[in-house]
């Protein structure tokens, strides 16, 4: 579904990115974990194009993401992608955040818009929030609406840059428990996270980085018990 290839990036001088491969199939769930500036916000990022890469290749479900012919918008809606910061529209109710791009990227119908965002809205636990306004919100409800938002576009990937690091420790449950539900439904998904606890109990796969370089790529059970890294082995040490 995704496919990295020697991917490299740069910010001027600065090489972000280092040959970097990686193949995430149908229905894997994948986190990214490593120090901060290791590269991993960059890395999701590059996978819609939200920056761009100097060398090397990228294929989402069969697409090539960085290629110059490539439609960004039809790109996207294949990618669900959910920030740290929400990023809702203060301007407008929850259910309008959901129903947006169905309607002005989809142009569906309000109606079948409606019903979507609904069925989303229930879907993460808000169905008695539709006519609330971002500002009223809890973070917690926040992100479980940029989650509804992302996945109004009946994306097949999803991506997730800490999606739980800028909330209050009690509201990361109800976020983790939303993520969990997309991973047991078949989603497949990326997740830069440092909740070790989503990532030992529901990803196929953890991906170290650091210095712009995948250290390691393990089972959640390999790399929990037997980092192969010093660096890895400190990572660990410090965020568990
Ligand atoms: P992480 O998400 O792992 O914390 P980032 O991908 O945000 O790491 O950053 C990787 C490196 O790239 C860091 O050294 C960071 O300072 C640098 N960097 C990130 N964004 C930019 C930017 N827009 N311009 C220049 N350097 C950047
Ligand atoms: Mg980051």
């Amino acid at each position: 579904m995704i496919k990295l290839q020697q991917v490299n990036k740069w910010y001027g001088e600065h090489h972000v990115l280092k040959e970097v491969d990686l193949d995430v199939a149908r229905g894997e769930v994948v986190v990214v974990c490593g120090p901060s500036g290791s590269g991993k916000s960059t890395l999701i990022r590059t996978i819609n194009r939200l920056e761009p890469i100097g060398k090397g290749k990228i294929l989402v479900d069969g697409e090539d993401v960085h290629a110059k012919g490539t439609n960004i918008n039809r790109l996207r809606q294949k990618i669900g992608f959910v920030f740290q910061q929400f990023n809702l529209f203060p301007h407008m109710s929850v259910l309008d955040n959901v129903m947006y791009a169905p309607i002005n990227i989809l142009k569906q119908p309000r109606a079948e818009a409606t019903e979507l965002a609904r069925s989303l809205l229930e879907r993460v636990g808000l169905a008695d929030k539709v006519k609330a306004f971002p500002g009223n919100l809890s973070g917690g409800q926040q992100q479980r609406v940029a989650i509804a938002r992302a996945l109004a576009l009946k994306p097949p990937v999803m991506l997730f840059d800490e999606p739980t690091s800028a909330l209050d420790p009690e509201m990361v449950g109800e976020v983790l428990q939303v993520m969990k539900s997309l991973a047991r439904d078949g989603m497949t998904m990326v997740c830069v996270t440092h909740e070790m606890g989503f990532a030992r109990e529901v990803c196929d796969r953890v991906i170290f980085m650091d210095g712009g370089v995948i250290l390691e790529s393990a089972t959640p059970e390999e790399f929990f018990s037997a980092p192969k890294t010093p660096r890895a082995q400190r990572f660990l040490a410090d965020v568990i």
